[in-house]
């Protein structure tokens, strides 16, 4: 079993319900659902977070964005508005220690949160 929750999943180990998958990409529904659309993109390989991801391969982040759009489309929210987040650091919310994008849509997203 993978020491990490995302490269299990990855690995298989772990059932998620998957809406996307690309070579490099995997993107599943969260487990605790925020809104009518909530997904959770992540490259295969294993990066801590966001700033790690973009400093060793800008490329998959970008390949992470496109694939949060194909999802958007997908569900029917890339034109009513999809919110894209990466929690990054304890004090942001981040408990999963594995890049991941939040796709957030089909309902209003207050800003900023309560
Ligand atoms: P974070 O708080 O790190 O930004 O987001 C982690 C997300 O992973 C949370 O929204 C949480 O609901 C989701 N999550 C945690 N465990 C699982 C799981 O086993 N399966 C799925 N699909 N999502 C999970
Ligand atoms: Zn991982």
């Amino acid at each position: 079993m993978a020491e990490c929750l995302f490269c299990a999943i990855v690995a298989g180990e772990i059932p998620a319900t998957t809406v996307l998958e690309t070579d490099r990409i995997l993107a599943f529904r969260d487990i605790n659902p925020q809104a009518p659309t909530h997904v959770l993109v992540i490259p295969k390989k294993h990066y801590p977070d966001a700033a790690a991801l973009a400093a060793a391969d800008p490329g998959l982040l970008g390949e992470m964005i496109t694939a949060a759009y194909r999802v958007a489309a997908a569900e029917g929210v890339a034109e009513t508005g999809y919110r894209l987040v990466f929690n990054t650091g304890a004090q942001a919310g981040q408990t999963v220690w594995h890049v991941h994008a939040h796709v957030l849509g089909g309902r209003d997203l207050a800003w900023p949160p309560g």
